[in-house]
Parts: structure tokens; sequence; C-alpha cells
């Protein structure tokens, strides 16, 4: 049975070293017998046809589609650390597509629709949860903005409506929607189809199905140089010796400006930490993702019932990813003026990452000023559920030479054009 499109179909038992399935579980536990490693480390080869920097969500999802979309296999992801050791696996999963702009929603839409596929495309259970996503509005400019993004949504197929508070009522019981809360809520924009992943399962996913299509991903490689002559890649230098290549994808998110500057590309890209934090587990009440813009916080409640929170970036540049007790204080401030009853819960742990800010808040994606060197860069604190449609639309302007139109308004050349696609509105907070 074909699982993959575009003229790659191969019989999933080709595909995939390990087939997971219910009875196979039930066999290997009369057996004992131990699950294959999800991929295996390969030595790393002295040229490779691509080169993808960064090992999250974005590079091997382009990984992935190179090989399954394009039958482009001879490729290195190379990641300073283990895959997922940056965002990818510190964020806090929500998916939506509830976006500002047309051409936002377009490209967060088909990124939501892969996602919902992906678990049967991967064999791999990444627990899309579409819980639907709720972002209230306290004051008349925020449910103005609401209204808008729920026209816009609308208009591109997007299921997204402003409710009235009764509604927010009936959707989350233990809110308080009277006028006496201290943010009163006025409406909120409702939008079904969103919800929350399991982050790290994506990117094993991916790390899974690239390696099984012959994807080498070469963990604890730095790189540290790129080598551009005559206005083209040569090579890359890395930690584990230098590789000769014609194409380098940067999907280094927080780190992006830094690879760009290897390669003398210049990115308006400013780095800021991103703080998260999780609460104990209780028992489950909360079946929205719930974000408040004016308070700057947002809440989901995992499958085991703890409490995720987050909020806006840190207000300083840095490349540390250290949490502060002054995020905690003002995280814990804000969640208790939206759920007072929330006062005893306890929190088991915060954390950080680094975000890649772009003065749009939307992402740089496609070719640059040097030959062979792309990027995919931009993710800010939005990143995550555009993983898919990302690493699909990348792996075809490395296959093709053009990008595809879904990401043509995201070309670095905006800057220099003024043709910004300005989504502040829709994720300065909710991510
Ligand atoms: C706390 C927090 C909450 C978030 N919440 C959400 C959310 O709810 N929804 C959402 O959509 N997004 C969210 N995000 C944003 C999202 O996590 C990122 O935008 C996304 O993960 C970026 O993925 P990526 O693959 O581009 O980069 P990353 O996952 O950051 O991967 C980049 C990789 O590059 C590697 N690297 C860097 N330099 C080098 C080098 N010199 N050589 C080799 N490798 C290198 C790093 O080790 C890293 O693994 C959140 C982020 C944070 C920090």
């Amino acid at each position: 049975m074909p699982v993959i499109e575009n003229g790659h179909a191969r019989s999933r038992r080709g595909i995939y070293p390990a087939r997971y399935s219910a009875a196979g579980l039930f066999r290997r536990g009369l057996s004992h017998q131990d699950w294959p490693p999800a991929w295996r480390s390969q030595p790393v080869k002295p040229s490779y046809d691509v080169v993808i920097i960064g090992g999250g969500v974005h590079g091997l999802a382009a990984a992935y589609y190179l090989a399954a979309n394009h039958g482009i296999t001879d490729v290195a992801v190379l990641d300073k650390g283990y895959i997922g050791s940056g965002g990818s696996g510190r964020n806090t999963a929500i998916l939506r597509s509830n976006y500002l702009t047309p051409e936002g929603v377009r490209f967060y839409d088909r990124s939501v629709k892969l996602y919902e596929r992906l678990a049967a495309e991967l064999d791999y259970n990444v627990m899309f949860s579409q819980r639907g996503h709720m972002t209230l509005a306290h004051n008349d400019s925020s449910l103005r903005t609401m209204r808008w993004r729920a026209e816009v949504n609308k208009a591109e197929g997007v299921d997204s409506e402003v409710i009235g508070p009764a509604e927010v009522k009936r959707l989350a019981p233990f809110i308080d929607v009277s006028d006496e809360a201290r943010y009163p809520i006025l409406g909120a924009l409702y939008h079904p189809p969103g919800g929350i992943i399991r982050h790290d399962a994506v990117v094993w996913g991916y790390a899974r199905g690239a390696a099984a299509l012959g994807v080498h991903i070469h963990q604890h490689t730095e790189v540290t140089g790129i080598d551009v002559t005559g206005g083209h890649v040569r090579s890359v230098r890395t930690t584990q010796g230098d590789i000769a290549t014609r194409t380098v994808l940067n999907a280094t998110a927080g780190w992006a400006t830094l690879i760009a500057d290897m390669a003398g590309v210049r990115l308006p890209i400013t780095t800021f930490p991103l703080q998260a934090a999780v609460t104990e587990p209780v028992k489950p009440f909360l079946s929205t993702v719930i974000v408040s813009g004016s308070l700057h916080v947002y809440i989901s409640q995992t499958d085991r019932g703890e409490l995720v929170f987050g909020a806006s970036v840190d207000p300083f540049t840095s490349y540390s990813m250290r949490g502060s007790l002054e995020f905690i204080e003002g995280l814990a401030g804000h969640v208790l003026e939206l759920m007072p009853a929330l006062s005893k819960v306890r929190l088991l742990r915060q954390w950080s990452g680094l975000c890649d800010m772009t003065p749009d808040f939307s992402p740089i994606m496609g070719t640059t000023s040097v030959g062979g060197f792309l990027v995919d860069v931009g993710w800010g604190t939005y990143g995550f559920k555009a993983g898919p449609v990302s690493g699909e639309a990348m792996a075809a302007t490395i296959a093709s030479g053009q990008p595809p139109e879904i990401i043509a308004a995201f070309a670095l050349e905006r800057f220099m054009a003024g043709a910004l696609v300005g989504e502040k509105g829709a994720a300065a907070v909710g991510h």
C-alpha cells in the first residue's frame, strides 16, 4: 500500500526499519525482543548533495520530504547537539492556523493538514490532539483584531470564529466571564482545529522516516564555517571534518544569524529567549488551549494532567537558555489573574529556548544572494507548527531551484522591497 506522495511511492514495509503495530508490540512483549534503533548512525562522508544545518523539526522535515517527495537521498542533517535540542524540543507544542494575513493563514493551514496525517505517514504516534484553541479578548481593540482574523480565516477556508462570553463559559466552565473579573472577557477567537502535539515524537518521527530513506543524521557535529567561492557554496567545515557540498540549508532558528554570517548573508533577525513552565499533574479540567494576549499568557493541559504555561519572549536579546525567577513571578501573577483557582497548584519546572525574531513576525524562507545557500529561519515563537509545510516547501525549493508559491511572500527580499507580512497581531503571545 503506497503512502508517499509525488511519485515516490514505496510500500511502508520497504520504507521503515520496523513497523510499529499492536501485533508487533504483542509479539515483542512475548519474545522479549527489543525494537531496533529508530535510525542507525552513519560515518560522516566527505561530500553530500545537500547539507542541512540544524536537526530540529525544520531541518529534519526538509530532509524527509527531499527523500520522500523528490528522491534526493544524499543528504546530511548536522546538529551541534542532539536532534530536538533546540526550540523543537522546548516548545509548548501548540498548533493552529488562525493567523492574520492571507499568506500566513494559507501557509499554516497546509501545515495543520500535513500534521493531521503525519502519524499515519511516518508510522509514528505524534499524538496530535485537535482540542480547539481560544484567544480571549479583554478589550475592544483585541475584539476588533479577532473579528478581522476570523474573516481572513474564513475566506481562506479555516474554521475560526468570534464567540461571546456565554460560549466561552460553555467551552471552559471554570473561567470567570462576569463583569467582576479583573480583566473582563468580552469574547474570544475560537479555532476548533487548533491543539497540541507531542513535539519530541514529531522530531523523532521525521528523523526515523528520513533515515529510512537514506538520509544521514549526524548529531554532535557542529558547523564552524562555510566556504563560498565565486558566489557559490563549496563546502562546510564541521567538528567532524570538512564536507564538500553545493547546497546548504540553514535551519538553525535561534542560531540562524551565526550560520548566515559564515556564508556572508545578513538576516534581519534578533535572538531572544522564550521561557515556559509546567505544573504537577492535576485532574483534567481544561479541554482547549487558552490564550490571553492582554495578560501575556497561555495555558494548555497535557494528557497526563500537567498545565503548560507560556508567555511572550524575554525583554532582552541573549543566547542564554536559563530560566529566571523574574519570569516565573510575572507568569504566576498573570495565570492567577485568569484562573485564581490555580493558586495551590505547584510548578514542576521551567525552561527556556531561543527564538529568531523577525520585524514582521513572519519567517524568512528560500534562496539568498549566495548560490546554494538557502534559509528556513525567522521562526520566532511560532515555528513548530510550521515544520511540515516548511520542510515540504524547502525540499521543493532545493529540488527545483524555485520557491513554491506557498512561501513566495516569505522571501528575504521582502525587507528590501518593504513588502512585510505583518503577523504580530496573531503571533506575539499565542504562538
Ligand atoms: C518555550 C518555547 C515555546 C514555544 N512554543 C511554541 C508553540 O507552542 N508553537 C509553535 O509553533 N512554536 C513554538 N515555539 C517556537 C518553536 O519551538 C521554534 O520556532 C521551532 O522549534 C524552530 O524549529 P527549527 O527546527 O527551525 O529550530 P530548532 O529546533 O531550534 O533547531 C535548530 C538546531 O540547530 C542546531 N544548531 C545551531 N547551531 C548549529 C551549528 N553551528 N552547527 C550544527 N547545528 C547547529 C541546534 O543545536 C538546534 O538543534 C516555542 C519556542 C520556545 C522556546
